[in-house]
């Protein structure tokens, strides 16, 4: 009897990923992952990634590929990716058919993320599921009625770029004022940089300059700015998550990325500020906020629950 795989790969700006699932399996039979960035482009790196991990006997059902940015899911195409600016326009589904012969799926990392927790981690058995990641920037990903919601050309649920303050600080996307902007990792740390500059008294110092994760650490240790610069990002989470409630009404809200290492200094203000903002109580009975639970994996798991789409 011949073996039946599926093949998985997680793009990132510094990471290529590749995996190799058996068809029923949750655990890669191997895995191999390289720099994104070498003498030969992108491209060239990811088919020879893709084909050093290709198995030596049974059949390639399908290949997923979840991307570091906004996609067209029926074409395959990668409009464009922020972090490797060559890849513009890339028709990746068309690129990796040809070289390997097998149906490809790519979709956009959030997206692909929010599918991996929903199948495979924090979100199993909901049906609705709001999956949002908070790191560098903000991405996220939804689940309705069992589907991942895509829009008209598969640009549906940019969720860090709702507007929270109008006129607020840059956005990594050149607007104003988004969730982003605000609750990010590089948000946070930038109102606490012009607070400091500003003369607020902190553990913290501008030299070096404060990441986020230094935040956290100073908010755990009682620094009264880094407290203050959580509970803002927080209560304008809050304020994000309650327009995602109404707009999505999720049973679940699975929260992702080194952000939510802030934990109660972040959540207790979110949570309190949803409450004050949703236009029904209804939207938070029985609603259940929790840690993703695949970490770096999301994407990886999350683009198998795509290949998985397509059957053996
Ligand atoms: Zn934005």
């Amino acid at each position: 009897m011949t073996s039946n795989y599926y093949i998985v790969s997680d793009i990132g700006g510094t990471q290529l990923r590749a995996a190799v699932f058996a068809e029923n399996g949750t655990s890669p039979v191997s895995q191999k992952k390289i720099p994104t960035s070498g003498k030969e482009p992108a491209i060239e790196r990811l088919k020879g990634l893709i084909a050093d991990v290709w198995p030596k006997d049974g059949r390639v059902v399908a290949i997923a590929a979840a991307v570091p940015g906004p996609v067209d899911p029926v074409r395959g195409l990668l409009y464009k990716a922020p972090n490797i600016p060559e890849w513009v326009n890339l028709p990746l589904k068309q690129i990796l058919e040809e070289r390997f012969k097998v149906p490809t799926l790519v979709g956009n990392d959030a997206n692909v993320a929010a599918l991996g927790e929903w199948r495979f981690g924090a979100g199993q058995k909901h049906h609705d599921v709001l999956y949002i990641t908070i790191s560098t920037g903000i991405g996220g990903g939804v689940i309705l009625n069992d589907q991942l919601l895509l829009g008209h050309q598969g640009l549906a649920t940019e969720l860090g770029h709702m507007v929270v303050m109008q006129g607020g600080p840059k956005c990594g996307c050149g607007k104003r004022g988004h969730v982003e902007a605000v609750c990010s990792g590089t948000g946070i740390a930038r109102f606490v940089i012009d607070q400091l500059k500003a003369g607020k008294p902190s553990l913290m110092t501008l030299d070096p300059l404060p990441t986020s994760k230094e935040v956290v650490e100073a908010a755990q240790k009682g620094d009264a700015l880094a407290i203050k610069a959580l509970s803002r990002a927080g209560r304008y989470m809050g304020i994000a998550l309650s327009n995602f409630l109404h707009a999505f009404n999720p049973s679940i809200i699975v929260l992702g990325g080194g952000v939510t290492k802030a934990g109660e200094l972040m959540f207790k203000p979110m949570r309190e500020e949803m409450k004050r903002q949703v236009i029904s109580p209804s939207y938070l009975e029985g609603l259940e906020i929790k840690l993703a639970a695949l970490g770096d994996n999301a994407g990886l798991m999350g683009a198998l629950a795509l290949a998985q789409t397509i059957k053996p």
